[in-house]
């Protein structure tokens, strides 16, 4: 017991034993047969990023660039500075659908996507850190389809996602093939501070993984994987992510938008991304007279703190005007503090509406 989680390394995979039991549980979960040998674990989903973003873009040994294609931005900021090699993302711009007063979504552009020879992999986060959005399971198979068409993996990110912590409102089928590269993190479940994040895929993919786990950090952290343990064995984990962390953020979502409602009311036209998951709403200012980046400052003088939509528009063809109108607001903390940030947001975003600047 103890000194299985304190006093040993874990081989470069991570613990057998949660390996093994993982694997068992995904496949009961996803419906498909996934191995140990699918699986690599790694000091969280940030890490893993780090190692599969360099390990699949970059120069190749014939020369050439190798890039990632993020078919939809915005995306998670996480990634904009991985790249050790500059120039290795490219991305396309959204289809945007209005949907009620207040409500957009943003679909995968299928008809505009640079898929070009220089792709070496595909990457969304779904659910969408910054948005909220969750890509259709159409999108998801149009995506899978696109990919293995040209011979390069899909990467889900799911760190929000199904089967845990199952931040998710909308009913997405959790899919893994052996052309996609998903991953998951215990963070969501409410433990960040044990850096555990999971890469799922195919054996080639998760041996190199494990390899540059054993170069970067010889072994990942244990801690998580023994606490976790036990919930794989009898499927507890969904029950506390269906049960107790899927309401909880469900209700802070709705609460949030309520609260829009309350402070924004007919007064401005504002837009909010449809809320399908993870801790955040994503709103869009239509003409701001101002950046939401000169926004941010306002707030922040304030003690309201925003992320501006700039930085999660980190590649490729970007529309100005939009990334500028839109920002990312954490619904996470106590209801009295997000409703009175709202509140604040409302009066600076009326006020920049009516002073022009
Ligand atoms: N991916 C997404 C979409 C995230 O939002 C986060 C954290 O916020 C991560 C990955 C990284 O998570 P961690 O490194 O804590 O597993």
């Amino acid at each position: 017991g103890f000194d299985r989680i304190l006093a040993d390394y874990d081989p470069p995979r991570g613990d057998p034993l949660f390996v093994e039991e993982l694997a068992a549980f995904l496949s009961r979960r996803f419906g498909c047969r996934i191995g140990p040998e699918n699986i690599a674990v790694t000091n969280g989903g940030q890490t893993a990023y780090f190692c599969l973003i360099n390990m699949l873009a970059g120069r190749a040994s014939d020369g050439s660039l190798r890039k990632i294609l993020f078919p939809l931005m915005p995306e998670y900021i996480g990634y904009a500075d991985q790249s050790i090699e500059a120039d290795t993302f490219i991305s396309a711009r959204p289809r945007i659908e209005f949907s009620g007063k207040h409500t957009f979504k943003y679909h995968i552009d299928f008809e505009n996507l640079p898929i070009g020879d220089e792709v070496a992999a595909i990457c969304v986060s779904r659910p969408t850190n910054p948005t909220g959005n969750v890509l259709t399971d159409d999108e998801v198979s149009r995506l899978s389809a696109l990919a293995e068409s040209q011979d390069i993996p899909l990467i889900i990110d799911n760190a929000y996602g199904t089967p845990f912590p199952g931040i998710i409102f909308t009913e997405a089928r959790p899919v893994w093939r052996p052309n996609m590269i998903l991953t998951l993190s215990l963070s969501k479940l409410g433990l960040p501070g044990t850096r555990t994040g999971i890469v799922v895929a195919r054996p080639e993919i998760a041996d190199a993984l494990a390899a540059m786990n054993g170069v970067l950090s010889l072994a990942s952290g244990n801690i998580g994987q023994a606490l976790i343990l036990p919930f794989l064995k009898n499927d507890e984990i969904v029950r506390i992510s269906d049960e107790i962390i899927r309401p909880y953020y469900l209700i802070k979502s709705r609460r949030a938008l309520e609260w829009l409602e309350e402070s924004f009311g007919d007064a401005v036209d504002y837009k909010v991304h449809k809320s399908e998951g993870a801790m955040f709403l994503w709103l869009w200012f239509r003409n701001l007279p101002i950046t939401t980046m000169e926004l941010y400052e306002r707030l922040k003088r304030r003690r309201v703190l925003i992320v501006p939509g700039r930085y999660f528009f980190f590649a490729g063809d970007v529309d100005g005007k939009h990334r500028d109108e839109c920002l990312r607001l954490t619904y996470s903390q106590s209801d009295d503090t997000v409703r009175e940030g709202i509140r604040i947001l409302a009066e600076e975003v009326k006020r920049a509406y009516a002073e022009g600047t």
